[in-house]
């Protein structure tokens, strides 16, 4: 029994990796893309609808997160166009909006769907400085990263259940796994935190994202600092899903040679 088991687990890893062209890897994803893109756009309308969004297109604020988000798409779109993986970026539907918390936090869903938090705005001194972040979290999105973390929710599940209860009302248990993954419509603090490995990977990719756009990437430097201070006084949101290491910084300085040959003046 405990064999056929696990006989079923490895066919189901087998069956169900993805190839992302970004990393060059093999992914594990027990999920479509169009699915979790479904799944997600309806999150993110039910946490948009539930939350204070900052709508007026005067505010500042609001005008830089319009102006960094699309100038981050620009050269993601360029970056893929330029290694002829256009396609990948076909079901992708970008949004950015501000929401009104004090929270120190901003994140983007599967499918391009960006929030982030005034909190955050607290926090980064420059223009440049929100494109580090949100370039950062672009990058979870296109490396899958949140989709990598929904499979594993799901392995879990399936582990706790017999299979034919899993599969049935995929609907709900693909909300069910998206909240686990993101934390998002559920407590706070729920979601689960980012791998180091996938932070590394979303510092690099967010730093090429930051340079193309036309902000200077060494940016990022000055703001992690202040960001680690800062975790470790109130430990803010943002670090709970995405850890940082004492060796993040010393990374990020290391990579950045490469970064800078991307960065266009
Ligand atoms: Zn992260």
């Amino acid at each position: 029994m405990r064999y056929l088991f696990f006989s079923l687990f490895a066919i189901i890893i087998l069956a169900s990796c993805a190839y992302n062209k970004l990393t060059g890897t093999n992914q594990l994803s027990l999920i479509s893309d169009s699915e979790i893109f479904k799944t997600s756009d309806s999150m993110y309308r039910d946490y948009l609808n539930k939350s204070k969004v900052i709508s007026n297109r005067e505010n500042m604020d609001v005008q830089m997160v319009q102006r960094v988000g699309k100038k981050i798409v620009q050269a993601v779109n360029q970056y893929y166009a330029d290694r002829n993986m256009q396609s990948q970026l076909n079901e992708y539907r970008w949004e950015y909006h501000l929401v009104q918390n004090a929270e120190v936090n901003a994140w983007c869903m599967p499918g391009g769907k960006i929030v982030v938090y005034t909190g955050i705005l607290s926090m980064t001194k420059t223009e440049a400085e929100l494109a580090v972040i949100m370039g950062h979290e672009v990058s979870h999105a296109l490396l899958n990263h949140g989709k990598q973390r929904m499979s594993q929710s799901m392995l879990l599940n399936l582990g706790s259940l017999a299979l034919s209860s899993a599969v049935s009302d995929k609907s709900a248990r693909a909300r069910s796994n998206f909240e686990i993954a993101y934390g998002i419509g559920t407590q706070v603090g729920l979601a689960l935190p980012f791998s180091r490995k996938h932070e590394t990977e979303a510092d690099q990719f967010g730093l090429i994202w930051t340079a193309m756009a036309g902000y200077n990437p060494n940016e990022a430097i000055p703001l992690w600092q202040r960001m680690s201070i800062a975790s470790g006084n109130d430990v803010p949101e943002f670090f709970r899903t995405h850890p940082t290491g004492v060796n993040r910084i010393k990374a990020i300085k290391a990579y950045m040679p490469q970064a800078m040959k991307f960065y266009k003046q």
